[in-house]
């Protein structure tokens, strides 16, 4: 099968990742093998693939944002069938074991492992996968709109949520493109007021186009404090830029998997009891839910498609805020 490897971490600029011809992968017990439709094109793809974080081993396929065919099952596997579109997240496998999983925590599990780094993932024509993590994909999604859910708009969700926002609220985005604009018509489905603070000229439109109340860079004053805040973006001098944007008892959530650190600030900011959390990973109950709002709303994802060997070509696109909104290989 064709499939995009990483043998070398290095700038985009290098082209890392190589089209090869691999073996295709048989399921084990327990497992799935997913015929590769599309796959997403992720941040934390580029930080993989640039070297900001280390999967366990190389050579390695990135891509956790599939969606495919299910074309082969491994023994005892009950509740899907061959045919079957589904949808492979961030989130490959835990252990079920540990205190965290036990406690619905899994996301935090001291044994998780990842889709596209501890496990080969959907930047190739086919993938395998525990069944219980292939995600059924209603009809009403096309294929390369329902990509993008699987890892940004997932974790959008979670940031969402643990951002505290109240119904009616008012929120801001920071940082703006696959994830963030997502959250943005989720927001206003919930009735929220948005504010969307980024660079990028295309992204400030979209962010309107989709409903923003008000548009921004992050020097900007907001018109009113918000009650909520996420950062997308990985730059740690946001954080203070969110906390001087919320009001009191507000909650700034980090939605990135890596930021730069986050300077020194005087107390003050934060303490009017804000709120200050990470966001990491997202569980079993977060997938399930987000696609079934998604499909519900309807959540639309604007992208834009690249074919498989042009992996290399996406990431670029991405990393300097040049595709619609997100990035999308075109595998099949
Ligand atoms: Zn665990
Ligand atoms: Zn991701």
């Amino acid at each position: 099968m064709r499939a995009m490897v990483l043998r070398q971490q290095s700038p985009a600029e290098q082209y890392p990742l190589q089209l090869e011809d691999l073996p295709l992968p048989t399921p084990k017990k327990g497992e799935v093998r997913v015929r590769v439709l599309v796959c997403g094109v992720c941040r934390t793809d580029l930080h993989i693939v640039e070297g900001d974080i280390h999967p366990p081993r190389l050579p390695l396929v990135p891509g956790h944002q599939v969606v495919g065919i299910v074309d082969a099952l491994g023994d005892g596997v009950k509740d899907i069938r061959e045919g079957d579109r589904v949808g492979v997240p961030w989130l490959y496998s835990t252990d079920g074991t540990c205190s965290y999983c036990l406690r619905g925590q899994e996301n935090l599990c001291d044994a998780g492992r990842f889709t596209g780094f501890d496990a080969n993932g959907g930047y190739a024509e086919a993938l395998v996968v525990a069944s219980a993590r292939a995600y059924a994909i209603s009809k009403s999604l096309s294929e390369e709109g329902a990509a993008p859910l699987l890892c940004a708009g997932v974790i959008g969700y979670r940031a969402f949520r643990l951002s505290n926002i109240p119904r009616d609220g008012r929120i801001i985005l920071i940082g703006f493109g696959a994830s963030a604009h997502l959250v943005l018509q989720l927001a206003r489905h919930e009735g929220c007021e948005v504010y969307v603070m980024t660079r990028s000229a295309g992204h400030q439109s979209l962010a309107r186009e989709l409903g923003a109340a008000w548009v921004g860079s992050a020097e900007d004053q907001p018109p009113a404090l918000a009650d909520s805040a996420i950062v997308f973006a990985p730059a740690g001098g946001l954080v203070l830029n969110a906390l001087r944007a919320v009001r009191k008892g507000g909650t700034v959530a980090l939605a990135g998997i890596t930021m730069s650190d986050i300077p020194p600030m005087p107390y003050d900011l934060l303490y009017p009891e804000r709120i200050v959390r990470s966001v990491a990973n997202s569980t079993h109950r977060d997938v399930r839910e987000f696609l079934d709002l998604a499909a519900e709303v309807p959540i639309r994802a604007s992208v834009q498609m690249f074919p498989l060997e042009q992996a290399n070509e996406a990431l670029l696109a991405m990393k300097h805020s040049k595709t619609e909104a997100a990035a999308v290989l075109k595998v099949a």
